[in-house]
């Protein structure tokens, strides 16, 4: 752009070295890097508390301590990709706890829903990223979830328009992605399906009862929603429970690990920066 000299970015400010520690030690606890992974981390996230703005809603008070945590978090996507991934929105907005939004859906007849659902995250298309606090602290993190990985991977998905599971990739790669894709959503699919009708009828599936059974899944239920949802869990199991995911679809896990290409980033690369 002609005239971009007053455009430029300050220097990011950087982060203390006790709150990065404190971030850092919480994500271990369910993230697993190399020191050159960390280290490449926390400059993505300096970059990301530079550029984008926080703001809490419902009298949230953004500390220091959650800009960071959650940068932290929101950068493992992009680890190798960088910021540009996150180009097309600034604002991250901070709820307390979870938040209720309007639902507005239209059944097959034809009738018009409305309803209010509760919610630990969301990711507008163009728009902000919404996260409840008490989801989105890696201290309070448990099992193979993580609301801040997973919003994120939504926004790379919308980089290239609607969330279809399919994020912009060079026209030779998007063909391989998608069968792989549709391959796993569809294997996923038939998985549920056949654990469903395996659980008992006295046991209702909605109730905690029924869990010993949805803990086979390699992913969490959510997952079969739709392509954009199952890439955002794959997301989350990427960095949180790589094993399971790759033993189930070999070529779904290596569409991700070429996406996230954890594997690149070697002490070379980070003495350019
Ligand atoms: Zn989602």
């Amino acid at each position: 752009m002609a005239g971009g000299w007053f455009r430029r970015r300050r220097d990011p400010e950087p982060i203390a070295e006790a709150h990065w520690q404190r971030a850092a030690d919480a994500l271990a606890t369910s993230v697993s890097l190399t020191p050159a992974q960390w280290r490449r981390l926390r400059t993505l996230a300096t970059g990301f508390l530079g550029e984008k703005t926080f703001s809490g809603a419902q009298g949230f008070t953004v500390t220091e301590e959650v800009r960071i945590a959650i940068a932290a978090q929101a950068c493992l996507p992009v680890l190798t990709l960088g910021l540009g991934a996150y180009r097309d929105f600034l604002e991250i907005v901070v709820y307390p706890a979870q938040f209720r939004v309007p639902r507005r859906e239209i059944d097959e007849a034809g009738v018009v829903h409305e309803s209010l659902e509760w919610l630990a995250g969301e990711a507008h298309d163009g728009g902000p990223v919404v996260l409840s606090w008490a989801d989105a602290d890696p201290a309070a993190t448990q099992g193979p979830f993580n609301v801040v990985i997973h919003e994120f991977v939504h926004k790379l998905d919308m980089l290239d328009g609607e969330a279809d599971g399919i994020p912009p990739l060079a026209s030779g790669r998007r063909a391989a992605w998608t069968r792989a894709l549709h391959a796993a959503h569809t294997d996923f699919c038939d998985l549920l399906d056949a654990l469903e009708r395996a659980i008992p009828r006295d046991i209702d599936p909605e109730s905690e009862a029924a869990d010993p059974w949805y803990a086979q899944l390699p992913l969490d239920p959510y997952a079969a929603t739709d392509p954009a949802e199952f890439f955002a869990v794959s997301g989350e199991a990427f960095f949180l429970d790589p094993e399971s995911l790759r033993a189930r679809w070999p070529d779904w896990y290596a569409q991700l690990a070429s996406l996230f290409r954890l594997d690149e980033i070697d002490e070379s690369a980070l003495t350019e920066e």
